[in-house]
């Protein structure tokens, strides 16, 4: 039986309660962002009705087409997919958290182009947590030296680190990620990066893993919204 967004919804926020005490984090609050790529703007509202305000994109183009459908809905939305610097103007104005930045020419572009009217633009650091070298992300030896070149933009916010570990059913070694990514967000934040707080960490497959390790952001699709919609069978 397949259940409707709004059921999904209620059983992925149990599921984190229910985590949370299970692994003592409640200490740890965990926002849930929903991944509607591929859903349409409808699919978005159904989960906007049942009480979601926090959605994830990774393509440009159809985000900023939900965007604008819903722009009367107080949405929050974040950039979640590969950034490449000729997307940075539509990003800057349109999403109030990149969670994907791993170089510093796209975090400087992000700042030119984040409008004055706006706050300052929350960003994390994408991190390559097992160094694939297919996977974007800074890796963990270069990370302080970028903490320090976007802590210097006025009109970028360091706010965390976020990682897309290599996938396993494993959940030992699923901890074992991203346990390495809240070691080295801890290091930040003893190093001075006071604002490097959100670890966003956690998809349909593994977020029971990362409460355990401290998530404060977990980014869930399918569990939400079911399979994503191949292109030629979206409207
Ligand atoms: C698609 C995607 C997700 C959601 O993945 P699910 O497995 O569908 O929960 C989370 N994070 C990123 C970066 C993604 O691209």
């Amino acid at each position: 039986m397949t259940l409707s967004i709004p059921e999904n919804l209620e059983k992925v926020r149990q599921l984190i309660s229910l985590y949370q005490e299970m692994y003592a984090r409640n200490d740890t609050p965990v926002q849930l962002i929903a991944v509607s790529k591929t859903h349409d703007a409808d699919a978005v509202k159904t989960a906007f009705q049942a009480g979601q305000m926090q959605f994830g994109e990774n393509y440009l183009q159809e985000a900023l087409e939900k965007i604008e459908t819903l722009k009367a809905l107080p949405l929050v939305w974040h950039f979640i997919g590969p950034i490449q610097s000729n997307k940075t103007r539509a990003i800057a104005e349109s999403f109030h958290w990149v969670h994907s930045v791993d170089r510093l020419k796209i975090a400087q572009r992000l700042n030119d182009q984040r409008p004055e009217s706006l706050p300052p633009l929350n960003i994390l650091l994408q991190v390559n947590i097992n160094e694939e070298d297919s996977k974007s992300g800074v890796t963990l030896d270069t990370l302080e030296t970028l903490a320090s070149e976007v802590n210097a933009l006025p009109r970028l916010k360091l706010s965390g680190l976020m990682a897309i570990p290599t996938a396993t059913n494993d959940s030992a070694l699923q901890r074992q990620n991203f346990h390495s990514l809240r070691v080295a967000r801890d290091k930040l934040v003893l190093a001075g990066f006071t604002s490097c707080t959100h670890l966003s960490m956690g998809m349909s497959n593994d977020f029971e893993a990362a409460i355990a390790e401290g998530a404060t952001m977990i980014r869930i699709g399918t569990d939400i919204f079911g399979p994503r919609i191949p292109a030629r069978d979206r409207l």
